[in-house]
């Protein structure tokens, strides 16, 4: 195993409670007949993989769906299969329901090597939740958090949404409190989008959500008041306190490499990007190299920028200079500089980073300076 380059490993869990309104990701309700089958598969998935890049992994991540509806039993055996390849000082990550506390009991989770936790919580506002489809309420999202520090987790992220239906500017701050009052280190604050299809592109709910001008007011004040409770701003949608940022996020906005496990799951390895088909039983029946598809190669110069100006720290464009000599670093500090003075950027040295008001704007500013 090459020891010298960590990747990062993404394990899909396609499975739901029930689906809520709004979503789009690849889950759907229940499952139940599927948990063991599935668990068995990524389990070979996870030997395959290790196999053919021979590489360890220092973040590993469960996402979904839901990922803890597998019970600690499976979560344990995946585990127990990738801790061979996982660094000593892995992030491990497992996304869950807020009204997990009764299912799961977290001491085994921590005990097999998970440490860090992120629910959606989404909102501490009933009428909100129940608006979006949630199955929480935000008593048992309370009672999971402290049942999962209890267990000695110390490093939990909650999901907030902007934009819902019947959201104000002072449900937000009561969930912005909420979060704070639980002793999480970290927050990502979603902007609502409506996906086409979903339950909720179709319901009357629709009109109550914000339109562009309510959701811009809405993320600058969730920005200035995560700020003033300690939540430092390290990506577009992502906040956290005491340095404990997404390790796993992270590497894809630094285009590190990471291998995705499980239908609809992307990986970006050895220059190549592909992903799983949105189809369960391709995963579970076929070959894997069958079932991966092929996206553009990426890690071209474009790419690079944008996802670095998506983080606080921002692009250093004199390194974007030394890594792909045919950008000129003085042209886009120039095409940069007009956007100083309205407080949509801020240059510093070689380094050009957006503000929250510059990051409303992400894709038209990103597109100005680079092209
Ligand atoms: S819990 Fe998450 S993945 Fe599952 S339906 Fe709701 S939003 Fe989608």
């Amino acid at each position: 195993m090459n020891k010298k380059t960590p990747a990062g490993l993404y394990i899909h869990v396609p499975f739901c409670m029930q689906k809520c309104r709004y979503c789009d990701f690849y889950s759907f309700p229940k499952g139940d007949e599927y948990f063991e089958i599935y668990k068995n598969r990524v389990i070979e998935a996870i030997g395959f993989y290790g196999k053919r890049y021979a590489r360890c992994y220092n973040s590993l991540y469960f996402g979904g769906g839901t990922p803890l509806l597998l019970g600690e039993k499976r979560l344990c055996e995946i585990m127990e299969a990738a801790k061979h390849f996982l660094t000593s000082d892995a992030e491990v990550t497992a996304e869950g329901n807020p009204g997990a506390a009764e299912r799961i009991d977290f001491r085994k989770l921590r005990a097999a090597g998970i440490n860090r936790l992120s629910f959606g919580l989404q909102s501490a506002d009933e009428r909100e939740l129940s608006a979006l489809g949630r199955i929480h309420s935000p008593k048992e999202a309370a009672e999971t958090v402290k049942a999962a520090q209890s267990a000695g987790f110390d490093n939990i992220s909650l999901d907030l949404m902007l934009g819902i239906p019947y959201q104000t500017e002072d449900s937000i701050i009561k969930s912005i409190d909420f979060c704070n009052s639980l002793g999480v280190q970290h927050i990502s604050s979603y902007m609502l989008k409506i996906e086409e299809g979903t339950p909720l592109s179709k319901s009357e709910l629709r009109f109550l959500c914000a339109d562009e001008e309510k959701m811009a007011d809405f993320y600058l004040l969730a920005c200035s008041e995560l700020k003033k409770r300690g939540f430092e701003q390290y990506e577009i949608s992502n906040f956290a306190k005491g340095g404990k940022k997404s390790f796993h996020n992270l590497r894809y906005w630094l285009d590190d490499e990471y291998i995705g496990i499980g239908p609809s799951a992307h990986s970006f390895m050895e220059g190549r990007r592909f992903y799983f088909d949105r189809n369960i039983k391709d995963f579970l029946g076929k070959p894997f190299d069958e079932t991966e598809r092929e996206e553009s190669s990426g890690g071209g110069w474009e790419e690079y920028a944008m996802l670095r100006l998506r983080l606080s720290e921002g692009l250093d464009v004199s390194e974007l200079e030394r890594r792909f000599p045919e950008i000129s670093a003085g042209e886009i500090l120039e095409k940069a500089r007009p956007f100083e003075k309205p407080g949509l950027l801020k240059i510093s040295g070689s380094r050009i980073s957006f503000t929250p008001k510059g990051f409303l704007l992400s894709n038209a500013l990103t597109a100005e300076i680079l092209y």
